[in-house]
């Protein structure tokens, strides 16, 4: 399993909630628990400056809580971020359900996970992540209003994966104008790591462009699909890690660049739609940069989805979201620059600028 936290028994040495790495100063973190439906839940409130904390929920068998603290924990803190640099008036939060979404997810647990949203009044709100369905959603809407990412018919924006693989394209093509002169895709051997609701639309693009897709998943029912729409070549080897490719795309589970597979990448660039795909993003980030790789920053180019429900929000409709999502080309492009001349990481060029954000917005409310 790829997790976002590897080493779980570090864990255990540290004091429980603040104590722990991944904790950033997050102003809230609420633990929810109901016998009855078996629900077992974190919900991570990062930073409100900008505006509630909005992000999806995720429904993943953790190893153990530590593990589904701390997923709760990066990830809240990644949407921060990512509302920040994408110019949304949004916070960042997220909620972990620790439980396999295939057997253990069920309305009734569903509705009282929206009961405890609601319970927050706002501060934080909801949306779909891994293991998450738009009709998941659209049970929560039942209890709460406090929620995104319902279906179109029920007046929401509906799945917000096709926009994120959209942005995360975007993405990919800026990386590859920085690091091949052109952002044309077409016979650029990439591949996709994770074919789920994000990978397979991402894939969708990159086969129209006429780039040499692999794809990787831990789903075989996934890959056969996914290889006989499109074309793309399933990946039976090893260590994709140590494989020859132009791109490497992320799109399952965080934490995939770290100390055993960094020194082996042969990718010129990374861009895909995982959260927290550094494991630590300044050792990470750093060894990238000196080994020339093009890092598109995650938190950037997977905003798609978040720029998709904030519009149920706003009330701005698909042109505007199409536009914003287009953006993110720009963006990533600003961002590789601005990394060169201050000689900076990727990571760190876009978080800094996310912070000024922040930081100018907290200056602001406090004059
Ligand atoms: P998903 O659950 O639909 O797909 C994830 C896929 O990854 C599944 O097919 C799963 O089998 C596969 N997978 C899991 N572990 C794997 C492994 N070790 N190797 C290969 N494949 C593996 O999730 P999604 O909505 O497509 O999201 C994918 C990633 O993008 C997640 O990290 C999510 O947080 C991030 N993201 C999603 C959105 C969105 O709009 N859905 C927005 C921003 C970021």
């Amino acid at each position: 399993m790829v997790s976002d936290i590897i080493n779980t028994n570090e864990l255990h040495k540290v004091d429980p909630v603040f104590g722990q790495l991944s904790f950033d100063n997050h102003e809230q973190v609420v633990f929810c628990n109901d016998k009855d439906t078996g629900l077992k839940a974190i919900i991570g409130i990062h930073n409100t400056v900008l505006g509630p904390a909005l992000g999806g929920t995720r429904m993943w068998q953790y190893n153990n809580e530590w593990e589904a603290l701390n997923d709760a924990l990066r990830l809240s803190r990644g949407m921060t971020f990512k509302a920040a640099i994408t110019g949304l008036n949004l916070g960042g939060g997220k909620a972990v359900i620790i439980g396999n979404a295939k057997t253990q997810k069920t309305p009734a647990l569903m509705r009282k996970f929206g009961e405890f949203v609601n319970s927050l009044s706002g501060r934080y709100i909801t949306a779909e992540d891994v293991g998450m369905e738009t009709a998941d959603m659209d049970i929560v809407r039942e209890v709460t209003p406090y929620v995104t990412g319902i279906s179109e018919s029920k007046g929401g924006a509906g799945n917000p994966s096709p926009i994120t693989a959209y942005g995360v394209f975007m993405g990919m093509k800026a990386a590859a104008k920085y690091k091949f002169g052109s952002d044309v895709l077409e016979d650029k051997v990439v591949y996709v790591q994770g074919i789920g609701h994000v990978g397979e639309a991402l894939v969708a693009h990159l086969s129209n462009e006429g780039a040499k897709v692999i794809i990787a998943d831990i789903n075989e029912e996934r890959l056969q699909a996914v290889s006989k729409t499109y074309g793309a070549k399933i990946y039976r080897g090893k260590d994709i890690y140590a494989e020859e490719m132009d791109v490497y795309a992320p799109c399952a589970l965080g934490a995939t660049i770290n100390d055993s597979s960094i020194y082996k990448l042969k990718a010129h660039v990374i861009a895909g739609a995982a959260n927290n795909q550094l494991q630590d993003e300044v050792k990470h980030g750093a060894l990238l940069k000196d080994r020339g790789i093009a890092y598109a920053p995650d938190f950037l180019i997977n905003a798609g989805g978040i720029i998709n429900v904030y519009a149920e929000l706003e009330g701005y409709g698909k042109a505007e979201i199409m536009r914003k999502t287009e953006n993110i080309y720009n963006t990533t492009l600003e961002i590789f620059k601005h990394s060169e001349e201050n000689n900076s990481t990727t990571h760190n060029a876009a978080l800094s600028i996310a912070l000024d954000r922040i930081e100018t917005r907290k200056k602001e409310a406090n004059k």
